[in-house]
């Protein structure tokens, strides 16, 4: 695809959301825009945000992801150099061994080529079997049009050739099961058939399954309603793990009101408040006995306005706990903390 085509869509992306914030043009393009670690029950996993051009969706109402991307293309000699520089990461280097899992994002779409390279994933790919041997997970976010199911053939091919004969998963973000909301308001522009044909086209080759959802994405939703919403996804994504018989990871991110977004506008005439931990707490005990593992995602990544944020003064107690349950997945913590008002 041409570049102008490629710009085209991330403008109309943008205009059609009514989005106001400006591009990371300025940035180093051979440096990642992050990356951090988390710890799981699954280990110890590293997050890189690579830097490349901003998602070419772009519409997602509460979302300023591409904030923090390049508005023009970054070439895979340059991405090259960001995964030289994860790699040669002192931290990265001192706990090369203790790495279980790595996922990476563009903050937009890793299998979308026109925005970032193949050449340049084929190059992570061989430096991750080359410097992590004990890596059991790759997981790779992406919205599903992107999924090119003989390119990931070739990718599962490669990993299966590393010591730690590492697996592959494929991140999505579905953000809210309820049609109306994911679609009509946030304009996620992801339907339940597309989710469960990628899924039926990924159990067969073992792939595990991460999905990214937002407890309260958009304003008119009470607190109540937005745990409801969560709830009836833990129960979908259950049925769909079964079905298909694929292990699916839900990534509950409590929403923040990010930057340069119509949340935002919504925020300032106090039309919404980001949701509490305790009821994020409350809609993942749901979870329990359930054929899925939860991860609550407690980063707001720098993006949010001021006064926008899920973490409130007094939350770090409530943010250990959550921390904890991450990696035990032991809901006895959430039944604790979701008993507090
Ligand atoms: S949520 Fe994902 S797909 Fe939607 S605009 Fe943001 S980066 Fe793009």
């Amino acid at each position: 695809m041409d570049r102008e085509t490629v710009s085209r869509q991330i403008n109309t992306g943008f205009e059609k959301a009514n989005k106001s914030y400006s591009y990371n043009d300025d940035h180093d393009k051979s440096v990642p825009i992050e990356m951090w670690f988390q710890e799981s029950d699954e280990g110890l996993i590293l997050f890189v945000v690579f830097y490349s051009q901003a998602c070419r969706w772009s519409q997602c109402t509460g979302c300023n992801l591409p904030s923090k991307a390049c508005q023009g293309h970054v070439d895979y000699k340059a991405i090259i150099d960001q995964i030289n520089y994860v790699f040669s990461d002192p931290e990265v280097v001192r706990r090369r061994d203790s790495i279980c899992k790595v996922i990476i994002s563009n903050n937009g779409s890793i299998f979308d080529e026109a925005t970032f390279s193949s050449t340049a994933l084929m190059y992570f790919l061989a430096q991750l079997n080359i410097s992590l041997t004990n890596l059991q997970i790759l997981t790779i976010e992406t919205r599903p049009e992107y999924v090119d199911f003989a390119e990931l053939e070739f990718m599962a091919r490669a990993l299966a050739e590393s010591e730690a004969n590492t697996q592959l998963e494929i991140a999505i973000g579905f953000e809210a099961l309820d049609d109306e909301i994911r679609n009509d308001i946030f304009k996620k522009g992801l339907s339940r058939s597309g989710f469960e044909e990628l899924v039926g086209q990924a159990a067969p080759y073992g792939y595990r399954i991460k999905c990214y959802f937002m407890q309260k994405p958009v304003p008119g939703l009470s607190d109540d309603a937005a745990v409801d919403d969560i709830k009836n996804a833990i129960d979908y994504l259950s049925q769909i793990s079964e079905k298909f018989k694929v292990k699916i990871n839900m990534h509950l991110n409590p929403t923040f009101v990010a930057r340069g977004t119509t949340l935002e506008e919504a925020f300032l005439k106090n039309e919404y408040t980001p949701p509490r931990l305790v009821d994020v707490a409350r809609a993942a005990r749901h979870g329990r006995d359930k054929p899925i593992s939860i991860f609550i995602g407690l980063s707001d990544e720098g993006l949010t306005v001021e006064g926008g944020s899920f973490i409130r003064d007094g939350d770090e107690e409530i943010i250990a706990d959550l921390e904890q349950f991450n990696r035990s997945q032991n809901y006895d913590i959430l039944d604790w903390l979701a008993q507090k008002t």
